[in-house]
């Protein structure tokens, strides 16, 4: 486990990315040898919680993944969730929106989506689009995006209140790193069908991204929806990271397993 606290941001604290190492492991002890070996165990961990949430199908999870491009997130959810009961888990991801969808309101697509009790969902993108893609390209006036951190907190907050946790991770990887990842897209063939040229453009963009980032994160940590900021340049210590906040977050939520319907001290199987 990794300790957590360094990457949690604090409610009403102004984020600077800046200061967010990307390349950072602190609190880990080791390189990536030992980093690597030491995920499974967290894994499993995952896994035993898991099938008690599901168990117990009182409350649910809900974690939202963001980052750059390149960030790491199907990386980091095919990792992290390798042990789990597929069962109970759904991960959805979040592209450009159909007509219909552009039809509704921005947080119509993402309800139908959240997860039901005993359930976890991840989200690959989500509804914090709407203020980081939608801020950057001026898809919509100003007047309309700056409003939104508002009702994306009252909406987290009723989500909350209704019995769903929440935790919200942002994949933090450098320039540098992201131009690596990008090469070996280009580079390896069974990596090409990654690459989008599209991509180019929204790195030309990285300061505008890094800004709506960090007035997104500083306006929706909230306690009942705590952003988590991961330094994700090295993918064996961004696994431990995002691993050691699940288990951290499930372990709070402290699922149990029901009680049997009757006493079954005396059911014989014959
Ligand atoms: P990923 O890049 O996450 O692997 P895709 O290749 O499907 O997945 O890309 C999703 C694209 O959809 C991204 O470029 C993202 O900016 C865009 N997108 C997601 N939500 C919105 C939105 N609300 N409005 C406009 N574009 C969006």
């Amino acid at each position: 486990m990794i300790d957590i606290s360094q990457f949690r941001i604090a409610p009403g604290t102004r984020v600077d990315l800046s200061r967010h190492e990307p390349n950072s492991r602190k609190g880990f002890e080791g390189g990536k040898k030992d980093g690597k070996k030491a995920l499974p165990g967290l894994t499993k961990t995952i896994a035993g919680l898991q099938r008690r949430l599901w168990a117990e199908s009182e409350q649910s999870l809900l974690v939202v993944l963001q980052a750059m491009d390149t960030g790491g997130k199907d990386g980091t959810i095919r990792h992290v969730f390798r042990g789990v009961n597929p069962q109970g888990v759904d991960v959805h991801g979040f592209g450009v929106p159909t007509e219909e969808e552009l039809a509704h309101d921005y947080l119509w697509r993402v309800h139908q989506h959240t997860p039901a009790d005993g359930r976890i969902a991840i989200f690959n993108r989500s509804h914090y689009e709407d203020v980081l893609v939608v801020r950057v390209k001026e898809l919509v006036p100003k007047e309309v995006w700056s409003r939104r951190y508002e009702h994306i907190r009252a909406f987290e907050e009723m989500l909350s209140h209704e019995g769903t946790t929440i935790v919200k991770v942002f994949l933090n990887i450098s320039k540098d790193e992201q131009k690596e990842r990008f090469e070996a897209r280009l580079g390896e063939p069974d990596k090409n069908w990654k690459f989008r040229k599209g991509d180019l453009e929204d790195r030309a963009l990285w300061d505008a991204y890094r800004a709506a980032y960090e007035d997104a994160i500083t306006k929706t940590s909230t306690d009942h929806a705590p952003w988590y900021v991961v330094p994700a340049d090295r993918k064996w210590y961004r696994n431990l990271a995002v691993s050691s906040i699940l288990i951290e977050t499930l372990e709070r939520m402290n699922p149990q397993f029901p009680d049997p319907e009757q006493d079954l001290t005396d059911v014989v199987i014959r």
